[in-house]
């Protein structure tokens, strides 16, 4: 066996082989400071609100002091990068600070933006404010949403400054240096055993195999072919759930790299992410792939797969049979059609199924791209609709057209068509209005992260102003809720925001 690498004298990038990890010290920074930290996470972790104002809690969750008895480390993974395998990524601006068990629950802490590690490459281990707000806030958002996510602890300034190219006009500026704690039971992901497998490590491959099988899939036994299906079939059924989730509440990954697939499940690397506005399945948040758009909201479902598809080859040498893994994937675009329909039936508030659901849905989704129609505002004004009033329809939902002239002067009749059917199938219904439209308020949120929310807060942020995180913090703790004091953040998208994105880096 090898001895790690000294994290001090020999953090330098290189290729990482038979190991899962390297050990690093995070970088001390000029003058730390919070921004910001997460109620519910601290308790999660078993710490209390007096703990984080403490000094250790600043240094710690910056990497400028490593607790006692603890070895930060960077993850060695691989990925397919739009497509194309990529060889070692791993952990380029990531450290594992350490692991806590609290209440029965195991999670692990991991600071992103602290450094280089042996993974970073051509970068420079750091982030930047602006992405540091994004990934802050939305990851906190999704869980209360409902969607399975790594989760966030708190969001300091480094003290440092960034350089950083400007997408837009191609200059360099320097931007605030920023670091967020990350928290998840786990960071691996479908990457990390595809590096292995390329590598043809399989002595390591199943050891990291058996290691996260009795870590996070203990209730699958002893490590076996058959329990290396099981997990694949349950990592795939998670991904899928996933998936669903994200179409259901209309968020976009934008980087669904298989480095950035959870092996867990959950959203993970909230880089170029975006919220649709208006309804729309080709779009795509990420500048980088706006010309094949391969990680567009309507593609997600076939990138889930696509992916999964590469997991199962890693994980070949282990099981050596194509056919039941092959069988897994099969059943993964049938598992999504059932699925899918059921989360569409709980969007429009229909208990029971009926054979024309997918006839219905369809003509949905294409008359919510025949005028700009936003997503959230639609649906959240659809539980307002009487199946006693079909002509009402489209007055119901009018908030959610960007130029109701469009509605009026040309696509009327297919609506007017659509909320003919959807009246007779509700009419089929033995809900009560008021049931009906607590369980569409239960899957269809009020409040998301609209891109340009996040930006409007990243712009004060910037001036030194962070009262705008803590208040969509707070906002999205309740996205299902109705918040009267939080009407201004249910309305479309000003037009200035139009063509913003978001940015990665
Ligand atoms: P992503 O597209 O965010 O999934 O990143 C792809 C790879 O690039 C991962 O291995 C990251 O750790 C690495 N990476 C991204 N940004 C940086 C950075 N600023 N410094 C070092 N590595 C980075
Ligand atoms: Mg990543
Ligand atoms: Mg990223």
């Amino acid at each position: 066996t090898q001895l790690p690498a000294d994290p001090i004298l020999e953090n330098t990038r290189r290729q990482v082989e038979n190991a899962c990890f390297s050990y690093v010290t995070p970088k001390q920074t000029q003058k730390p400071e919070l921004l910001h930290v997460s109620p519910e996470m601290l308790e999660n972790v078993g710490l209390s609100e007096v703990d984080a104002q403490s000094d250790a809690f600043l240094k710690v969750f910056t990497g400028n002091q490593v607790l006692e008895n603890t070895k930060p480390f960077a993850m060695c993974y691989g990925g397919h990068q739009f497509g194309n395998w990529a060889g070692q990524l791993g952990d380029g601006r990531a450290i594992n600070l350490f692991e806590v068990e609290h209440q029965n629950k195991h999670w692990a802490l991991q600071l992103k933006g602290a450094g280089e590690t042996p993974y970073s490459r051509t970068a420079d281990g750091l982030a930047v404010l602006r992405s540091s707000i994004r990934e802050y806030l939305c990851s906190e958002a999704m869980f209360h949403l409902g969607v399975p996510t790594t989760r966030a602890l708190s969001l300091a300034l480094s003290g440092d400054q960034v350089m950083r190219d400007m997408l837009y006009d191609g200059n360099q500026a320097y931007e605030k240096g920023a670091i967020v704690t990350r928290v998840a039971p786990s960071f691996l992901r479908f990457g990390s055993f595809q590096i292995l497998a390329a590598r043809g490590d399989v002595d390591t491959l199943k050891t990291l195999t058996d290691y996260t099988i009795s870590s996070f899939f203990s209730h699958l036994g002893k490590p076996s072919k058959a329990t290396y299906l099981n997990f694949f079939q349950e990592v795939t059924t998670r991904t899928l759930k996933m998936i669903i989730d994200w179409q259901r509440v209309g968020f976009v990954h934008g980087v669904m790299n298989t480095d950035n697939m959870s092996i867990l499940g959950l959203t993970i690397d909230y880089g170029p992410y975006g919220w649709l506005e208006d309804f729309d399945f080709g779009w795509t948040p990420n500048t980088t792939d706006r010309q094949h758009k391969r990680y567009r909201y309507g593609n997600q479902p076939n990138m889930g797969l696509w992916n999964l598809y590469q997991l199962a080859n890693a994980l070949y040498p282990l099981v050596e049979d194509v056919e039941p893994l092959q069988a897994i994937l099969d059943a993964y675009q049938s598992e999504f059609d059932t699925q899918s329909l059921a989360m569409m039936r709980k969007k429009l508030g229909l208990s029971k199924a009926d054979e024309n659901d997918a006839i219905l849905f369809q003509k949905l989704e294409e008359n919510l791209q025949l005028t700009e129609t936003d997503m959230t505002i639609f649906f959240r004004s659809l539980s307002h609709f009487s199946f006693k009033k079909p002509s009402e329809g489209i007055n119901v939902v009018k908030d959610a057209f960007y130029n109701l002239n469009e509605v009026e002067n040309g696509v009327e009749q297919q609506w007017e068509t659509w909320f003919k059917d959807y009246a007779k199938r509700l009419e089929d219904e033995n809900l009560s209005v008021e049931i009906r439209k607590n369980q569409m308020h239960s899957v269809n949120p009020k409040y998301v992260l609209r891109n340009y929310m996040a930006q409007l807060a990243i712009d004060d942020a910037n001036k030194g102003d962070y009262k705008l995180i803590d208040q969509l913090f707070q906002l999205l703790k309740k996205p299902y809720d109705e918040q009267p004091e939080n009407e201004k953040w249910f309305a479309k998208r000003p037009e200035w925001a139009r063509h913003k994105v978001g940015c990665s880096m």
